[in-house]
């Protein structure tokens, strides 16, 4: 297999993170004779101070010529006044907008040796094995917003095709798993909510007869996620309630460093990063969490480049890295030796076989 992959480390620990997802994919690269050439390209805080503008036509143009775009983190205070010509998260917002990227795919894992790193009781997260589609390019995030001195607007906009599209793509995953959709709205308050779930009962029953629909409201979904959370399967919400709702479930599994995400469109190149942010709290301490950017390099494998079997090797060295006690600081517990995030990689490396 010969792939041309773009990196983008951005701001933050993003670097940190991104160093480790290519350590892991040079290894499998060499270990299965697979070509991967990697481009880095600016993005976010990294690319206003370099050009002004935080995702520069060159970046761009790299992302179109790939099979596939991992990105680290964008974003932090050095570039977060309110009253800048333009901001980190701009960047990232227009490259999901121009690849297309429709579908963001959230797996939720829990490691049960990673139970005491979560705030839930033990019991609750027996079981835990959820997926959330969160829709990417529509909604609050991208309409019209207005300011004047004393007022503020930020329009929410969805059109049935948007909805449409990714309710499919959501129930498609769920017919391959535990034929479980939970759609999650507002749909007792918001009008695009009310288009949502009439358009989600319609595509199930006309398409999806097999897949069992459960609908919620996202105030009650928040709750749920934590008092019942094994019995989701596949979770589908638009933009922002997809946002806030997987940080909710990032400790499920622990740490917002666990979790992976691969955003998904009509086209193969997928853009892939781990759910985090920047995390400038932690940033160039060499403490960053790996595993979600492992994990997102391994969902590139699978749904880029078509390769199962390196990726699911790559998903099990990391439960076999945590399963001999490997912990970076926001997964340990009392009396574990934390690991830098160059030795948590190596770690996860070392159990690629
Ligand atoms: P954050 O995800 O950066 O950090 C939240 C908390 O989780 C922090 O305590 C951080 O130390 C911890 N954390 C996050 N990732 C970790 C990892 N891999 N290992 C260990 N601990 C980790 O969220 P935030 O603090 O709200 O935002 C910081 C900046 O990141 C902001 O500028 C925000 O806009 C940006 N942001 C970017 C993205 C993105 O690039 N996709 C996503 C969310 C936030």
């Amino acid at each position: 297999m010969e792939a041309v992959i773009t990196l983008l480390p951005g701001d933050g620990i993003g670097p940190e993170v991104t160093a480790a997802a290519r350590k892991v994919l040079e290894t499998v690269a060499i270990r299965s004779g697979h070509t991967l050439t990697f481009h880095e390209a600016l993005i976010g805080g990294a690319a206003i101070d370099a050009t002004g503008d935080p995702l520069p036509a060159a970046t761009l143009a790299h992302c179109g010529n790939s099979d596939a775009v991992f990105l680290g983190a964008v974003g932090g205070p050095k570039w977060s006044d309110p009253n800048a010509p333009v901001r980190p998260e701009q960047g990232l917002l227009k490259l999901r907008s121009e690849l297309g990227v429709f579908a963001n795919l959230r797996p939720v894992r829990v490691y049960k040796q990673l139970a005491d790193a979560s705030p839930l009781k033990a019991d609750r997260l027996q079981g835990v094995d959820l997926l959330v589609v969160r829709e990417l390019t529509g909604g609050i995030y991208f309409g019209d917003k207005t300011r004047d001195a004393d007022s503020a607007s930020d329009l929410c906009v969805y059109h049935t095709y948007e909805i449409e599209r990714v309710v499919r793509f959501a129930a498609g995953l769920a017919r391959d798993r535990k034929r479980r959709l939970c759609s999650v709205d507002k749909a007792n308050v918001l009008e695009t909510s009310r288009l949502w779930r009439d358009v989600t009962n319609r595509v199930l029953s006309e398409e999806f007869a097999d897949v069992e629909l459960e609908t919620l409201l996202v105030d009650a979904a928040a709750m749920h996620l934590l008092s019942r959370p094994s019995s989701f399967d596949v979770m589908v919400t638009e933009n922002m309630f997809g946002d806030i709702l997987t940080d909710e479930a990032s400790m499920l599994a622990g740490s917002m460093g666990m979790l992976p995400s691969a955003s998904l469109g009509e086209t193969a190149c997928g853009l892939y990063e781990p759910i985090h942010g920047s995390a400038p709290d932690i940033a160039g301490k060499g403490m960053a969490n790996p595993c979600g950017a492992i994990a997102s390099a391994a969902l590139l494998l699978r749904h880029s480049l078509g390769l199962e079997a390196d990726a699911s090797d790559i998903e099990a060295a990391i439960a076999a890295a945590i399963a001999a006690g490997a912990r970076t600081a926001d997964i340990a517990t009392s009396g574990d030796q934390c690991l830098s995030t160059t030795a948590m990689t190596d770690a996860i490396i070392s159990r690629l076989g």
